[in-house]
């Protein structure tokens, strides 16, 4: 499949180049943004203007739309680095950043950056082995609006609720251990939007009760709805990772949150009119209708889980590379079996990257019991695309678009997809409850 038919969206195309950008930051190299490259220098002149710390990617979800933005701390302080900040499109949080720039208050209007690898450990995908992370989460509000919409057990039960999410979703592999602090009430109004602030305030008025966050490898901070305009603002990663819940403390908002704080970006859908795939394609920035970094509220795609280490090549995941008949367990489930097939899509000429077709079976099992009504997906097969080596997020694509309906997308028994550009074809023959059955023809031989 080529990358090209995009184009014609710049929506799309803007998106995905960004998404399978091939260009990278050289760390320790010094780079001007927005102007002419900087020659390579160590010698950094820390003026008042100058500025270094940790990076942190924070992802603002707001309805229907997000931002990325990127933030240098400093310790407890915290600045939004704005202005071009295209020198960050291949960094990743954790990485040491000095800028130089001019500061308005708690934002830099950045002019130079230089990036390095930091001590601070990176994210690495989960091992096999049992992963336990701890999470801190704090009920907050403000001097002037000091209500708790909800009670310390409630917020308790969701988190246990998004430990067991994640336990199911790794197979296992991830477990998260956490604890609920608070009400505590912030010396700061809830008029103002400044969550830099109110994480300083939380973090003031935890140690105050003799509370210690160091040992925490997440932190949310969770509150009445106040001037932010954002439902959730979190760290892409991040040890610790931060988030913030503005209102709301339901379970599809925290492990969306949470699912930010171990690195996922969104799941998108791609939205291609009354074909699955063609000219003038629309990137839907939540559109993955089962997917919790979507609109969803079930497992996280199988790109995503690739990503986290949680399903493997080799293993769970198939890299097809010969036509056949071809088997899927059931997505959810723990237990040997095939769970994903990935079958090359083609090549970004511009980045040089693979995009990937990811197949997978998803009956109403677990946390995906939602979909026992659904009278498509379990009845048929869920393809997405996604681009390796990226950290883009995926791409359902909707199987069925004679409906409008995006919660219809897997392509049903008895029903082929063909790529329209290579030709590969995938036929779905049968479906029990113990799995999927397709056949995969026409593959290109690339890759
Ligand atoms: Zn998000």
């Amino acid at each position: 499949m080529a990358f090209g038919r995009w184009a014609s969206s710049r929506r799309a195309r803007g998106a995905l180049l960004a998404l399978a950008l091939g260009v990278s930051l050289q760390p320790g190299h010094f780079m001007a943004v927005g102007g002419d490259r900087a020659p390579v220098d160590d010698q950094w002149d820390l003026s008042e203007e100058g500025r270094e710390g940790i990076l942190e990617i924070l992802m603002e979800d707001h309805p229907g739309w997000a931002r990325r933005s990127y933030v240098l701390r400093q310790g407890a302080q915290r600045f939004w680095l704005r202005g071009d900040t295209a020198a960050f499109s291949s960094a990743h949080t954790g990485m040491w950043v000095r800028v130089r720039g001019v500061r308005h208050g708690a934002q830099i209007s950045v002019t130079h950056v230089g990036l390095d690898e930091s001590s601070e450990a990176q994210d690495r995908p989960t091992t096999k082995a049992l992963v336990k992370r701890r999470l801190a989460l704090l009920l907050l509000n403000f001097f002037d609006r000091a209500v708790r919409p909800y009670s310390v057990e409630t917020a308790y039960a969701v988190l246990m609720t998004a430990a067991d999410f994640f336990r199911e979703n790794s197979y296992g592999r991830l477990s998260l251990e956490g604890n609920v602090f608070g009400w505590f009430t912030l010396p700061m109004s809830a008029a103002a939007c400044d969550p830099f602030r109110l994480a300083e305030a939380a973090h003031a008025a935890a140690a105050a009760s003799g509370i210690d966050l160091s040992a925490y490898e997440h932190l949310v901070y969770a509150f009445p709805k106040n001037a932010c305009a954002w439902w959730g603002l979190g760290t892409l990663g991040g040890t610790p990772s931060s988030a913030w819940i503005n209102g709301t403390l339901a379970f599809d908002v925290l492990t969306h949150e949470l699912g930010h704080g171990l690195g996922l970006l969104h799941s998108h859908a791609l939205e291609c009119g009354w074909v699955v795939l063609g000219g003038g394609c629309q990137i839907l920035e939540y559109g993955d209708t089962l997917d919790v970094m979507g609109m969803g509220a079930g497992h996280v795609s199988a790109v995503q889980k690739e990503q986290l280490g949680w399903l493997r090549e080799g293993e769970e995941i198939l890299r097809v590379t010969e036509e056949g008949t071809f088997r899927l367990a059931p997505y959810q489930a723990k237990g040997e079996g095939l769970k994903v097939l990935k079958i090359p899509a083609g090549a970004n000429p511009e980045a040089g990257r693979m995009a990937w077709y990811y197949v997978e079976y998803r009956p109403p099992l677990g946390f995906d019991r939602f979909l026992v009504r659904n009278l498509n997906v379990p009845r048929g097969v869920i393809i997405r695309l996604g681009v390796s080596g990226d950290r883009g997020g995926s791409f359902l694509l909707d199987m069925t678009p004679e409906t409008a309906s995006w919660f219809d997308p897997a392509l049903p028994i008895g029903r082929s997809f063909t790529d329209p550009q290579t030709g590969l074809t995938l036929t779905v023959c049968e479906v029990t409850e113990s799995g999927a059955f397709l056949t995969v023809t026409g593959i290109s031989g690339q890759q």
